[in-house]
């Protein structure tokens, strides 16, 4: 009997091949492998920004640096052509002036003012009439005045007196007769011409750009493209590295503002012709700002996946668990089942000793305590056979109920396999009895061919002891139809034996059957030297019977005769037909005299009886022949002497009894 595996897909076979372990695994890897190129992928998009963030500012710088670079050497070149007008000629002058303001408006242009020696404002463009105004303090006049060299100087930013707007002053020292000092010629400039002037560089939100000088003074500075005004004027601190005088000339570093307070990624630039420094920053939140944004979808985009992965591993990982369990039992009912298919040939195995190892072998596989095969008889079964660990054993005949929810119009639909968990009332019950208690059933139907015959079920006493799934299901069904079909087998193998070794008409064993069982008996006689007596029985002039009555009369008298010696012989004398309406009788443990006394009692009670037949009613005699085993003698010569003796009983005149008369017999 086979377990038949349901026809294999290939996603069975793919079940069958791949451990749960193994998917787990694979979920985990095919995440990491996810987290993994996620990270690689962000800390490349870092890098990248990263560069880009350090080479746009750096560009920034750059430009920066040329545009005040240009504007500083513009305007140095108008101050000195200014000068030599205002030394050479007053009228030239201001028409030069009036020349520059043209070309320069006011976003660059704030004044252009000449100081004269003693400090006091000799000319202002923006108010030629202005009164005179002492501005003897003002640094660049200062350095002028101290100093004999003829060079441009760089103000720190000042708010004008006249104009009250923050300017840088560019200045030059102005020479009468010679080389006296005659004042200083400035060029006020507007700061927000240069923090203004990168309107189209987008260096993000926060961005800012800055002309410092070396003496640490912020000359101007744009914020969000803007002039921060606030800032002019403050002095950046000494740590800053374009402060140090061993540091390159053009580098970067980060910073937290001292204006704002906002973390930057500075580039900055030393220009080489002036004592000043641009730099162009972006705040370092804003250069990461977008990438952080992207990278935080982009991880919960992929938590989103690791949570559905985890989900479907798990599941999938559970599935297959599942059913390699489910074939895991299934093939364990294989193994039992094939166990009981040896149980089954092995030669001589008695349907009791089947059923109780099939039983035992149930007990072991479902995991329970009892096993019962029984007969149905309306709502009960009646235990053939039972396998108990615990219980104490049924005995065979014990009467078993089942509850009406189980009728044998229940189990005669077909195998089906009943589990009844925790309940008396779902089980069965032994009739009369308070110590058969169980908790849980499951059991099947019996069945010979096509005819209900009974219940094979298993019980535990342990409530839920076990849940029976479908591999039990499977096993137990088909532990039932072995029964049945072992039951059947059974049967028909007695049938068949019978037919085999008894004579059809008389009841009596057959010629065959005694031939074979006599040499076993005779060897056994002589092995332990017991007595073993023969009997030939011949009927007397039974001929005529057939002759005066009819052939069926004579079979009639013959099935009488063998009724009548079987009847007064015990149960372990062998009595067969040997051909025609001859018997023999083989009387283990039985002396020739013992024998004698056998055969006169068969003689006279056949003598005694009248035999109704169809033909009439007959009466009967026999003649019998009697020997005893002899030391070393086989069947044939002890056949011949019992037979010598029969023939002399019939030539005495029949419806006799004769002994072959054996002096040297064994076992007296
Ligand atoms: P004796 O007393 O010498 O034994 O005479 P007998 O007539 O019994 O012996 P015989 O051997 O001459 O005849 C035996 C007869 O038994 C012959 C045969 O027709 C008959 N016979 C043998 N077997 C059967 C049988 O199965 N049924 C019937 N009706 N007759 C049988
Ligand atoms: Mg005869
Ligand atoms: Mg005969």
């Amino acid at each position: 009997m086979d377990v038949r595996m349901p026809a294999k897909s290939r996603s069975r076979e793919f079940q069958r091949k791949i451990s749960p372990v193994a998917i787990l695994a694979l979920t985990g890897v095919l995440i990491a492998a996810l987290w993994s190129a996620l990270l690689f992928e962000q800390r490349r998009n870092y890098e990248d920004v990263d560069r880009h963030s350090w080479s746009d500012s750096g560009g920034v710088a750059r430009t920066f640096e040329e545009h005040v670079d240009r504007t500083f050497n513009n305007i140095d070149a108008v101050l000195l052509v200014l000068r030599q007008a205002w030394v050479d000629d007053r009228s030239k002058f201001e028409t030069k002036v009036r020349i520059m303001q043209a070309a320069y408006d006011d976003s660059l242009l704030v004044q252009i003012a000449v100081i004269n020696a003693d400090g006091t404002l000799a000319y202002s463009n923006l108010d030629p009439d202005a009164a005179p105004v002492d501005l003897s303090d003002r640094e660049h006049f200062q350095v002028h005045r101290d100093s004999d060299v003829d060079e441009l100087f760089i103000s720190k930013p000042v708010k004008g007196r006249v104009s009250g707007r923050y300017s840088i002053q560019l200045t030059r020292p102005i020479w009468s007769h010679g080389d006296h000092f005659g004042g200083v010629l400035v060029i006020s400039l507007n700061p927000s011409y240069f923090s203004g002037f990168f309107g189209s560089l987008d260096l993000g939100e926060g961005g800012s750009i800055a002309l410092v000088g070396l003496d640490g003074l912020v000359r101007a500075r744009g914020i969000d493209l803007k002039l921060d005004e606030s800032a002019i004027g403050k002095v950046v601190p000494g740590d800053r590295p374009f402060m140090q005088a061993d540091a390159p000339d053009v580098g970067t570093f980060e910073a937290v503002s001292v204006i704002d307070g906002a973390k930057r990624r500075i580039s900055y630039r030393r220009m080489s012709e002036y004592p000043m420094v641009v730099a162009a920053a972006k705040v370092t939140d804003q250069v990461f700002a977008e990438h952080e944004e992207l990278w935080r979808h982009y991880k919960w985009g992929a938590a989103v996946v690791t949570l559905l992965l985890l989900a479907a591993g798990a599941w999938l990982a559970r599935a297959v668990q599942l059913q390699q369990q489910l074939r895991t039992r299934l093939l364990f009912a294989n193994d039992s089942l094939r166990t009981l298919n040896t149980i089954a040939i092995q030669a001589g195995a008695e349907l009791d000793d089947k059923f109780y190892k099939a039983l035992e072998l149930g007990c072991k596989h479902l995991g329970v305590e009892m096993g019962v095969v029984g007969a149905l008889h309306d709502n009960t079964y009646v235990v053939d056979k039972c396998y108990s660990d615990t219980f104490a054993d049924l005995k065979e005949g014990d009467v078993l109920e089942l509850p009406s929810t189980y009728t044998p119009d229940t189990f005669n639909s077909s195998d089906v396999v009943f589990v009844r968990h925790g309940s008396q009332r779902h089980g069965a019950s032994l009739l009369g009895s308070d110590t058969f208690k169980h908790e849980c059933f499951i059991g099947t139907s019996v069945r010979l061919g096509s005819t209900l015959y009974g219940v094979v079920g298993f019980y535990s006493t342990k409530p839920y002891a076990q849940e029976f799934d479908d591999g039990d299901r499977e096993f137990v069904r088909l532990l039932g139809r072995w029964i049945g079909s072992s039951i059947a087998e059974d049967r028909a193998v007695k049938e068949l034996t019978a037919l085999a070794t008894t004579d059809s008409l008389t009841g009596a064993k057959s010629r065959g059957y005694f031939t074979t069982a006599v040499d076993d008996e005779i060897s056994r006689a002589h092995r332990y030297r017991r007595p073993l007596s023969l009997v030939l029985l011949d009927l007397d002039y039974f001929k005529r019977v057939n002759d005066c009555f009819g052939h069926h009369s004579g079979d009639e008298t013959l099935k009488h005769v063998a009724g009548v010696v079987q009847g007064l012989l015990r149960a372990t004398d062998l009595f067969a037909r040997l051909g025609g309406e001859e018997f023999a009788i083989l009387m283990p443990e039985t002396q020739e005299h013992e024998a004698l006394l056998v055969a006169e009692r068969l003689r006279i009670n056949v003598s005694n009886s009248m035999i109704e037949t169809l033909g009439g009613d007959v009466h009967i005699t026999i003649s019998a022949g009697v020997a005893q085993l002899k030391t070393g003698e086989d069947f044939k010569t002890i056949y011949n002497r019992a037979d010598s003796a029969l023939y002399k009983a019939k030539s005495r005149g029949r419806n006799r009894v004769e002994a072959a008369g054996s002096p040297t017999v064994i076992g007296v």
